[in-house]
């Protein structure tokens, strides 16, 4: 089973929106694999596997796919889909670029925090004056947009600290999600990135606060503690999140 970072990009929107919500994610159990969610991450390793090899999708189809018991065989439907994505990233790579694939990046010096502040990038494209962050979203119930969104924009910044800023001016951070038909860009100067380091800098400082406070909004849907939480489930729509955690700040 793959490691969890105790700071996610997936969940930092949360954080920012609720900073109660980091204290009290921690100490609900985690949701399993879910039938969805096991087919997205076996459309990830296909997609994983054919760029690093260099294969187009299509050699992957009646290949078997296991993820944390389910198992998925590639079809037509899937590998076509799949292939939208490579086309696209290969494309974007261009004669120039510099591929990483399944990119692993640490955001934790820019959050000033001790540990466990990290996630996985899709793809990371380097180029002479531009780096591009890739995310492929295989599911199909909610559209992502790439505009101000928070994932995209820690990959970026841990891609900073893994990559170096030289002669970085400009950051593309795109979403992919094919069976939507659906790319969104957001393309920003890195002095704008820079900006939103400190923003979410201050939001961990808030989160990590004894007593952070829980705001409800649309932001909860997808919150693992909305079953217990006090802010969602009392009149008043707002409460403290009086647990304390396991993350250090440095100072
Ligand atoms: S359910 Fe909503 S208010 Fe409660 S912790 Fe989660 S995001 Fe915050």
């Amino acid at each position: 089973m793959s490691e969890h970072a105790v700071l996610s990009p997936s969940s930092f929107h949360r954080l920012m929106a609720c900073a109660g919500s980091f204290a009290l994610e921690l100490v609900v159990p985690r949701l399993g694999t879910t039938t969805h969610s096991a087919y997205g991450t076996s459309a990830h390793n296909v997609a994983a596997s054919a760029l690093v090899t260099g294969l187009d999708a299509m050699h992957f189809i009646n290949t078997e796919q296991k993820v944390e018991g389910f198992s998925f065989v590639v079809d037509k439907e899937m590998a076509a889909f799949i292939q939208n994505y490579l086309d696209e990233i290969r494309s974007e790579v261009g004669e120039d670029g510099d591929l990483h694939v399944e990119c692993r990046v640490d955001f934790s010096k820019t959050l000033g925090v001790t540990q466990s502040a990290f996630g996985t990038a899709d793809a990371i494209i380097r180029k002479p004056n531009r780096l591009s962050i890739s995310d492929l979203k295989f599911g199909k119930g909610v559209l992502v947009h790439a505009k101000d969104n928070p994932q995209l924009a820690l990959y970026s910044i841990g891609a900073l600290e893994k990559f170096g800023r030289d002669g970085i001016e400009e950051i593309a951070m795109t979403i992919y999600q094919p069976r939507r038909n659906h790319i969104s860009q957001w393309v920003v100067h890195i002095s704008e990135l820079d900006a939103f380091a400190i923003e979410a800098k201050v939001a961990v400082e808030k989160a990590l606060l004894p007593d952070a406070p829980l705001t409800s909004g649309k932001h909860c849907q997808f919150c693992n503690a909305k079953p217990t939480c006090p802010a969602v489930n009392s009149q008043s729509g707002n409460g403290f999140a009086v647990l304390s955690n396991p993350f250090k700040k440095e100072l």
